[in-house]
């Protein structure tokens, strides 16, 4: 572990929000002896810890990469910038979690883009990491910087600041780049050579290799666009795993230390999805269909719920109601014991009768739960010109069905700014939400529609690709139709995307290299993390562009067939020519829709495979359930969770220490939760529909409070062995993030805590503890006034102050509650700072005094 780093967080971790973002050491980290490994990379997530921890592309490199023992992965995270400024001017570089390494000092930073609203985010953290923002500024010291994830569909306005991009599936390329790299840095191949050999495999793309040339307006293009057939092609091509293998699955995740977005242990049971709607960047991008087997994603959740403590599942795909055994998966986890107080999100839902059917069994277990469906507009003109083929029956019948199933609203996934649409469209768009609002009204209740409308914005890869971004007035005067419609409609709500914002990421989305100097300037003047409302600035994007003497206007253009688009330097396997059909059959109103090739009528799209390529879910052998009506789903539910067993109270003392302080209160119960359920403790859990774990801590200890002596007590199912209690321990801090340990665990009649009678804390270093007290002593302590406005005498609360080992120790007495009043505010009385101040301190929570003792014997 680098401790300067570990100590600097000491100093500026009082000073920012959110501090657990910035602790690292999350449990389920990974160290590896460093004289054992050959090669290193740190992923960088250029957005927030909490978005950065649910992304299953992280979790899946950093098992890839770890899994192998020569190889290591370890993660960072854009800090806030309340946290990269104090990081700037206190020469904290951005650090890795798992050892506290800047970053700079691995072999490979791996930066996965999930959207371009990420691009500015880039130039962000290299420049906090020290590394040279350009690729053509960088040394044969420094590290390669490595792009990957979703937006390498167009990586094109941010090439420049890569050495080379992962294009297509990372599990297997990523682990070989490593290999590769760490070969040929042995044979001391120059930082020039190893991107050359690189450039040879199969989804590597190293820009500085790739020549570009301006078009009639300016946009760089390559100079040799990708042609022909997937194959024969010889350039950069995309590249993908041809079948899910289970073995890269991630298991074993990190454990956040503060809420993510999304805390759920998600098993992706399809990569691909071909249901061919022409706006949807995924649905070629991600292709062909590859379904993870039943058994496997049976196993995997199963292993993966116990070695994280996750209470939560998610079924992850772009379509998963289109893998075809979701019902037979959803059938075996209502089935299985082990999914009883596991919370399964299920997709979102197809708007048919295999969607209502498992909305249905969904509504068994899961009261007042809201569907989802995504018709994308509620005119069915333009829904056949995107082939999208639900109709508006299906979308009523669909509604029939979830609101008779008991779920209280709808969620609809919507879009505005298509080619073509007009007026009569959005009449349709507000007839849809009318008709549902019928069907719902038949049900009574609360129930809702809710429509997100989104912007139409054209991404590369798609048949979509030539048409136009919709200018504002027009957009948003359909926006407003729809909006006008359902003002002070209860049963509605409509909520929509800024237009400015989506006109950046439109810019974004399809441009050219040209855009990195504006990408790194926007980053510079603070235009990062732009996807929060609060950092977007639309006017600070104007300013940029005037700035640049830069028109962003050919984003409205419709291009032409002959137009070569910047991200054609590569080949992704669909063909251009297949997409520029599927683009003409838009504007035919006489073409059939297109099928879902996965059940085996082939579009050849370009592919190669021509059906191949798809891979269906075997049968399952290993795990089966029969398909149970709702009533048996509940009566077995009802079974699982409701056995009569004993209930054992445990009583556990623990410590908080170093900069697990910084831990918020309810995620040190949620560690304690995680870890018992790793080493197969069994706990118990309340009843009703969201079943919590029978954890009681005796009130929250304040953020950035030390403590030794905090206590919690857990209720069980079955008895620990506690003639065993130094290992129980010893296997339950292994597993704890740094600085928390369990110190004892004792067997209780219930679960009450007592309540102390008075609380010692002792401040750890920084005064001098001789003068102090005798101040102290001569006047007494002052009267402050807290952050809530209450008036608080230190004089009254402090009930013994002395000196231990020259420092400062003081008794506070407690409430009715056995809570004392926050030893920060007592410790500034003493001191004579203020509260703000007493915050930056190092003060432990030392003793409960649980009996009547005289506190200062
Ligand atoms: S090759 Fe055929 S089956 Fe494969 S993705 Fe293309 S259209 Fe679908």
């Amino acid at each position: 572990m680098n401790t300067k780093i570990a100590s600097q967080l000491e100093r500026v971790l009082p000073r920012v929000d959110s501090p657990a973002r910035y602790l690292g050491g999350e449990a389920n980290s990974v160290h590896k002896d460093p004289e054992l490994v050959e090669a290193s990379i740190v992923l960088v997530f250029p957005d927030t810890y909490e978005i950065g921890m649910s992304n299953n592309g992280m979790k899946v490199l950093y098992h890839v990469v770890n899994q192998v023992p020569q190889l290591l992965a370890e993660t960072a995270f854009a800090p806030w910038t309340d946290m990269g400024d104090l990081m700037k001017a206190e020469g904290i570089p951005l650090y890795s979690h798992q050892s506290y390494k800047p970053v700079r000092e691995f072999d490979m930073i791996g930066i996965t883009l999930q959207s371009e609203l990420n691009f500015s985010n880039v130039p962000y953290v290299l420049d906090l990491a020290g590394v040279p923002v350009w690729s053509r500024d960088r040394s044969e010291s420094d590290p390669f910087v490595i792009g990957g994830g979703p937006s390498m569909s167009n990586p094109e306005p941010i090439a420049d600041f890569f050495d080379l991009f992962c294009i297509g599936d990372g599990e297997k390329l990523v682990p070989l780049i490593l290999e590769m790299t760490a070969g040929l840095k042995k044979a001391n191949t120059s930082r020039s050579q190893i991107l050359k050999s690189l450039s040879a495999v199969e989804g590597v793309y190293v820009p500085a290799l790739v020549d570009v040339i301006p078009d009639e307006k300016g946009m760089p293009v390559p100079a040799q666009p990708a042609k022909g057939s997937y194959l024969k092609y010889s350039g950069v091509k995309r590249t993908w795993i041809p079948f899910m293998d289970p073995a890269d699955y991630p298991i074993q995740n990190l454990i956040p230390n503060t809420p993510p977005v999304h805390s759920r242990f998600a098993v992706e049971v399809m990569r691909g999805c071909t249901n061919g709607c022409r706006f949807c960047q995924a649905g070629y991008w991600y292709r062909p269909n590859r379904e993870l087997n039943v058994d496997a994603v049976i196993d995997i959740a199963k292993k993966g719920l116990k070695a994280t403590g996750e209470r939560q599942l998610g079924l992850l795909s772009l379509s998963s109601a289109d893998y075809v055994p979701i019902e037979k998966v959803t059938d075996i986890i209502m089935d299985q014991p082990e999914f009883a107080n596991v919370d399964t999100s299920l997709p979102s839902l197809r708007a048919n009768s295999f969607g209502q059917s498992l909305a249905i069994k969904a509504a068994a277990i899961k009261g007042g739960r809201s569907a989802t469906f995504a018709p994308e507009t509620g005119s069915e003109r333009l829904r056949k010109m995107i082939n999208k083929t639900i109709s508006d029956q299906d979308m009523l019948d669909a509604a029939e069905g979830v609101f008779k199933a008991g779920f209280n609203k709808i969620k609809l996934y919507t879009m505005v700014g298509l080619p073509t649409e007009n007026m009569e469209d959005m009449e349709a768009f507000c007839g849809l939400i009318e008709a549902l609002v019928q069907v719902a009204r038949k049900y009574g209740g609360r129930k809702q529609i809710h429509a997100d409308i989104g912007i139409f914005i054209p991404k590369a890869w798609t048949p979509m690709q030539w048409s136009s971004f919709m200018d504002r007035e027009t957009t948003m005067s359909h926006i407003r139709f729809v909006r006008e419609r359902f003002y002070h409609n209860q049963f509605v709500r409509i909520s929509w995307q800024d237009w400015e914002l989506s006109h950046l990421e439109a810019f974004y989305s399809s441009g050219g290299r040209n855009l990195a100097p504006m990408i790194l300037e926007a980053s510079r003047r603070g235009l990062v993390f732009e996807s929060f409302r609060e950092k977007f600035s639309y006017e600070g994007w104007q300013k940029v562009w005037s700035d640049f003497n830069y028109n962003p206007d050919w984003v409205h253009d419709e291009k032409s067939k002959e137009q070569v688009f910047p991200w054609e330097f590569m080949h992704i396997g669909v063909t251009r020519g297949y997409l520029w059909t599927e683009y003409q059959k838009m504007f035919d109103p006489q073409s059939e829709p297109v099928p879902d090739c996965k059940y085996g009528d082939c579009q050849h799209c370009g592919i190669p495979g021509n059906g191949e390529d798809t891979q269906l879910s075997t049968p399952n052998t290993k795990y089966d359930a029969p398909s149970r009506t709702p009533k048996e789903i509940k009566a077995k539910h009802a079974a699982l969770i409701q056995e009569d067993r004993d209930v054992y109270h445990y009583r556990f003392s623990y410590a908080k220490t170093g900069l697990s302080r910084y831990l918020p209160h309810r995620n040190t119960l949620d560690i304690f939760e995680r870890a018992l359920m790793r080493i197969g403790v069994n706990l118990n859990y309340s009843r009703g529909f969201s079943p919590k774990p029978k954890i009681h801590n005796a009130g929250a200890l304040p953020l950035g409070l030390q403590s030794l002596c905090e206590m919690i007590s857990i209720e069980t199912r079955e008895p620990l062995n506690l003639n065993e209690k130094s290992t129980l321990i010893r296997e339950i801090n292994q597993i704890f993030p740094h600085g928390v340990r369990v110190l004892d665990i004792s067997l209780q009649k219930k679960s009450d805590l007592p309540r102390p009678l008075a609380i010692e804390f002792q401040l750890e270093k920084g005064y001098d503890a001789a003068t102090i007290f005798k101040r102290y002593c001569d006047e007494g302590p002052q009267t402050l006034v807290d952050h809530k406005g209450r008036t608080i005498s230190c004089k009254d609360e402090i009930v013994d102050l002395k000196v231990i080992d020259n420092k400062i120790a003081f008794t506070a007495r407690t409430n009715t509650t056995g809570n004392a009043v926050s030893p920060f505010i007592l410790i500034a009385g003493i001191l004579g700072i203020t509260e703000n101040e007493s915050r930056q301190l190092s003060l432990v929570k030392t003793k409960l005094h649980l009996e009547l003792e005289p506190v200062n014997g």
